[in-house]
Formats: structure tokens, sequence, C-alpha cells
């Protein structure tokens, strides 16, 4: 099998960081498999918190060409990998197998950190080819569903999951079959695994037989200055944002493909969501992990939003990557924390995520943690999403099931702040309380340690003026 190998080599400037470079190479015909290596100087982690080096992403475009949003992807492994390799039948984990069309392709450089000093980079492509061989494979395609849990109902109205978290398929250290039964071990009833810009992940959950969770299709778009989840669809999103206008462009891709979409970990380190005027997602991930790392400050940029009026759901993920975060104090594990979805009908996929889009979320720090359900108005019918006439005489009759609650503080809280506080100490309590509402523009419930950490919120039923 003859095999040839272009090697790409230049120098990358500091004014070029958090741009992408694509590299040209001309795939023949007769192509069965493309391998991948590059090595470039002065290497440093992927980590905001380390400086002073560089950090290149990889990933690579086939013949369909690299257009923004309409680009030919077949995989991204940013700096976790070293080399690739693709094949009709076969691909390293993050990269996508199926047809080597001829052509010209591009190997994706993301110039993520760039030293002062510059970068200098060497890639090495080297192709397999049979003269004659006429492949028989298709493109890839985006996943059109994932298999239904057989878990049977009844599952609760309730039903508890990770909406945020990574494999080998970009820099997690499980393949999805660990994490989906880790998952389903910390007792959680739904799962989207959301690898950073790679949709691979999908295709090796496809071929399960029987997951025992409801899995939703999910990836991170994860950019130079903000990162973004994607649920419930199979087509991958492009991550080449450079200016607002792609960021916007980017989630409305994915709105209208049919996703629902969420500003991950707008906090510092998070890292931040650096496109403040750019607000077409469906939700936010106020809770990322341990409570502690610095999510008050994505609780923050939730409630900047809900004070503005804006009517828009908080979710929670745990963006578990690696066994040993198990081991840490606190952990980070699939649940921490836990969304709680209220789901209608049937729990399957399509249930969740409509529950999502209406904010029918509680978040508790860990799948046996605290929960709360708020509920208000007419025979106590709406719940933390919903919406609400603001009652005539200005007062809210409010209850809040609270349960394994003991020890922690029930705060009722509203766009100026806490507008009514209890202790608990109950295993299991339902509290009821009056609200004065006549400025509210919303009611949400938080539950806190003695030390200020959160345990469990709840999204805010919302409050509307007659007309
Ligand atoms: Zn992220
Ligand atoms: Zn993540």
């Amino acid at each position: 099998m003859p095999a040839q190998t272009i090697t790409l080599e230049g120098t990358f400037r500091l004014e070029q960081e958090k741009t992408y470079a694509h590299l040209p190479f001309d795939v023949p015909d007769g192509a069965t498999q493309i391998e991948v290596r590059y090595a470039y100087s002065n290497r440093i982690g992927s980590s905001p918190l380390l400086t002073g080096g560089n950090t290149i992403d990889l990933g690579v475009f086939d013949a369909r060409g690299i257009e923004f949003l309409n680009a030919g992807f077949r995989g991204w492994s940013g700096s976790e990998r070293d080399s690739f390799v693709i094949s009709e039948t076969a691909a390293t984990p993050g990269y996508l197998a199926g047809a080597l069309i001829r052509g010209r392709w591009h190997v994706l450089l993301g110039l993520y950190k760039v030293a002062a000093g510059g970068c200098d980079y060497r890639v090495e492509i080297t192709i397999t080819a049979e003269t004659g061989h006429q492949s028989t494979h298709d493109l890839p395609a985006p996943v059109a569903s994932l298999p239904a849990s057989r878990v049977e109902p009844p599952l609760a109205a309730w039903l508890g999951g990770e909406l945020h978290c990574h494999t080998w398929h970009s820099d997690g250290d499980g393949s999805p079959i660990d994490v989906v039964n880790l998952a389903r071990e910390c007792g959680l009833d739904f799962l989207a695994i959301s690898d950073h810009n790679t949709i691979s992940s999908q295709l090796e959950l496809a071929g399960l037989r029987d997951p025992g969770l409801i899995l939703i299709r999910g990836v991170e778009v994860t950019t130079f200055k903000g990162h973004f989840n994607v649920w419930g669809i199979g087509d991958w999103v492009d991550f080449r944002v450079q200016r607002p206008d792609d960021m916007a462009a980017a989630i409305r891709f994915a709105v209208e493909h049919g996703a629902v979409t969420s500003c991950s970990h707008p906090k510092p380190f998070g890292p931040p969501w650096d496109y403040e005027d750019v607000t077409g997602y469906d939700c936010i991930e106020v809770w990322n992990g341990p409570w502690q790392m610095l999510n008050q400050k994505s609780l923050d940029f939730w409630c900047n939003q809900l004070a503005t009026g804006k009517r828009i759901p908080a979710v929670g993920g745990s963006d578990y990557h690696r066994r040993h975060q198990l081991e840490e104090t606190p952990p980070r594990a699939p649940g921490t924390p836990t969304s709680w979805v209220h789901v209608v009908g049937p729990p399957n996929a399509a249930a969740v995520l409509q529950a999502i889009r209406q904010g029918h979320i509680s978040l508790s720090d860990q799948p046996d943690g605290p929960f709360l359900e708020l509920r208000a108005g007419a025979e106590l019918a709406a719940m933390g999403g919903d919406v609400l006439l603001r009652p005539e005489d200005g007062q809210l009759a409010i209850r809040v099931h609270c349960r394994r609650c003991a020890g922690n503080t029930l705060r009722l809280l509203d766009q100026r702040g806490v507008r009514f506080e209890r202790m608990l100490a109950e295993p299991e309590e339902v509290v009821t309380a009056e609200i004065p509402v006549s400025q509210s523009l919303y009611i949400r419930a938080e539950l806190r340690d003695a030390a200020g950490d959160m345990k469990a919120l709840t999204n805010p039923i919302h409050l509307d003026s007659a007309p």
C-alpha cells in the first residue's frame, strides 16, 4: 500500500492568537487512511490559568470545504492528542470515520495561546491509498437518534440528570459507555454527554443496546471566548467563532436545527462568556460543578438578565471530565449538581428537553441532595419556570416542598433580593408563605448551608401585570 507523507511547517506570531489556521493538503483517489501528527514549540496546558507558552488545538475538515457553519467537519481533539487517524471504518476518538473523499482537505489549528516569542509548528500528514480503490462508505452523517432506555415507567414526574460532561472524545478519560454506566450508578435518569466541538461520541452511543437511562444528544461548542451547550440534535455546530456576529450565528444555527442551547459557566475561569451582547441561547448554566468554584458569579450573570425582565431558565451541569474528580473534595461527579426536570407524559429525551425549555427545572447539589419544588397560583398549578398574573391584592401564596433540607436556610427571592427566609429543621417540610409581589418580576427559591454555599435552587415563577 503506497503512502505519501506531507510536511507542513511554519511559525505563528502573538498577533495570531485566538484565530484559526487552515492548512490545505490534497487527498488523492483511492485513499484508505489519513494520519495526522503535530508538534509545536513551548507547549503548555490548556487551563486558562497557564500562560507564557503555546497551546494549539487540532482538527480536520474534508473536501466538502471550510465555510463557516457549512464545513466538512471530520473531527477535533483540542490540545489533548498529538495525532489522529481516520479511515473509512474507524477513527481516533473525536474524529469521524467514513469515505475519504478526494480533494482538498484542511488541517485546522486553533491558536488558543501563542507566546510573545511565537510558536513554531510542524504537521505531518501520511495518506495511504490503493490504486483503483473505490470507497463504498458514506460521509459521516448526524446521529438521527440515540437508543431509548428500556427502563420502564413509572419514573417519577421529576427526573434527575446530567446535562454537561465529557469523554475521551474530547478531554475526558472515559469512553461514552463508561460515562453512561457512571451516570446510572450515580442514580441519574437522563444524561447528555457534551464533548467539546465534536459529535463523535454520539456515534458510539448510537450503538448501545440499552443505556438504562435517557440519553440526550449533546455537544459543547467551545470557542476562544465562551462555551455553549447544544442538546437534542446530531448536527455538528461550528466553533470557529471570531466575532460576536459569528457567535450569534452559531447559536442561531443550533436553534434552527431544533436544539436547546445553554450558555456554559459564565464565570471567571469557566472560561467566562465574553460576548455580553450575544444572548440568543435558551438557558444559562448557573451551577457548574462544586458550588464553591465561583458559581455565585454565574448566578449573578443569570439574575442580572432576570432583573431586565428576561425570562430565561437556569440549568446545572457537573462538567465531569476524569475519574480522579470523583475523589476530590468536594467531588465532581455526574449529578453534582443534578438538574431535576419535571416531565409530562412518557419519559424520553424530547420530554426532558421540553421541560428545560419551559424552565421546569430544579437544581440540587447532588442526586440525593436537598430538593425544592416551588409552587404558586390557583390550586398551586404554577411551578418554577411558569408565568402567573400578579394577584390584584399584591400578595402571592407560595408553597415550597422541601425534601432532605434540614439544617439549611430556605430563601424566597425576587430581583431586589430576599423576601422571605426560614431555617429548616425537618427532613421533609412544606413551607407556605404570603409574599408581597407588587414590585416583583418573579419569585424564586434557594437553599443554602451555614457557610452560604448553595444546596438547591429553583427556577422563578414569573409575574405578569394585568394587560
Ligand atoms: Zn466549557
Ligand atoms: Zn464542559
